[in-house]
């Protein structure tokens, strides 16, 4: 199996605790925890735009954003405007749910 591969310092990530996958839109990249932060001060501009996934808060995330995402789809409360919204909050599960097939389930739990 291919290795994860931080993207900030290119060593191998080995497990889920030194993992931090974030997201830009619909694209996630795997850093270390370390790396994350140091990423995160070097690029203040930048850093908004990269949002952790996984970690409590990318799971408080998740379910606010699924339960959002079926509210939005399901009814139609707020009509177009609700879809859209339902949409950008599906993809925030998409991405989620991307960080775990992807990068999460391959690395072993401390
Ligand atoms: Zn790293």
């Amino acid at each position: 199996m291919k290795p994860t591969i931080c993207r900030y310092c290119h060593k191998e990530i080995k497990n889920r605790d030194e993992l931090v996958t974030a997201s830009n839109w619909l694209r996630i990249h795997p850093f270390h925890y370390v790396c994350f932060n140091k990423k995160d001060k070097e690029t203040a501009t930048i850093h908004t735009a990269w949002r952790p996934v996984n970690g409590t808060a990318g799971n408080i995330t998740f379910l606010i954003m699924l339960v959002l995402a079926i509210w939005m789809l399901a009814t139609n409360t707020w009509g177009i405007i609700g879809d859209l919204i339902g949409l950008v909050a599906l993809g925030r599960v998409m991405v989620r749910v991307a960080s775990f097939l992807w990068i999460e389930r391959k690395l072993p739990k401390v």
